[in-house]
C-alpha cells in the first residue's frame, strides 16, 4: 500500500534499523523503544491488523512466529520476552500494518497500564 509507513520501510523508501529479513517478513528496531530491546516484526505484504488474518495470509503469521525465537536469541533475550500486537482503535494500534512487538532485555511490568 503506497501510503502505509511499514510498506515504505519494507520497500526501503523510509530508513530503518534492520534486525532480520527473509522472503516473507522484515524485522527492525522500534524508533521509540519501550524496553532495552524493542523490535517490530512485519509481514512483507500489507495485512492491516490481527483482525485481518485469514486462511489466505496466515502463512505470514506462522513465518513470523517461527522467526521470533531466532530474533530473540540473536538479541540475547535469554531471560524471556514479550510479544504484543495492538489491534484496532481499542487496542491502540497506531500503524495499520500488522506488526508484532518483541520487547525484552529487562523484567517487564506484569500489569497493563
Ligand atoms: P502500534 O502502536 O502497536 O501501532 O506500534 C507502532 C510502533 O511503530 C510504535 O511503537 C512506534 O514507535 C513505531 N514506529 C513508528 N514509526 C516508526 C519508524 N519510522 N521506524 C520504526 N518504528 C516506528
Ligand atoms: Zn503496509
Amino acid at each position: 500500500m503506497s501510503d502505509c509507513l511499514f510498506c515504505k520501510i519494507i520497500a526501503g523508501d523510509i530508513p530503518s534499523s534492520k534486525v532480520y529479513e527473509d522472503e516473507m517478513l522484515y524485522a527492525f528496531r522500534d524508533i521509540n523503544p519501550m524496553a532495552p530491546v524493542h523490535v517490530l516484526v512485519v509481514p512483507k505484504t500489507h495485512i492491516p491488523s490481527a483482525d485481518d488474518v485469514n486462511a489466505e495470509n496466515s502463512a505470514y503469521v506462522a513465518k513470523i512466529f517461527e522467526a521470533i525465537p531466532k530474533i530473540a536469541a540473536s538479541e540475547g533475550l535469554t531471560g524471556g520476552y514479550r510479544v504484543i500486537t495492538n489491534c484496532g482503535e481499542d487496542g491502540c494500534q497506531s500503524v495499520k500494518h500488522l506488526h508484532f512487538h518483541i520487547l525484552g532485555g529487562k523484567k517487564l511490568p506484569d500489569q497493563l497500564g
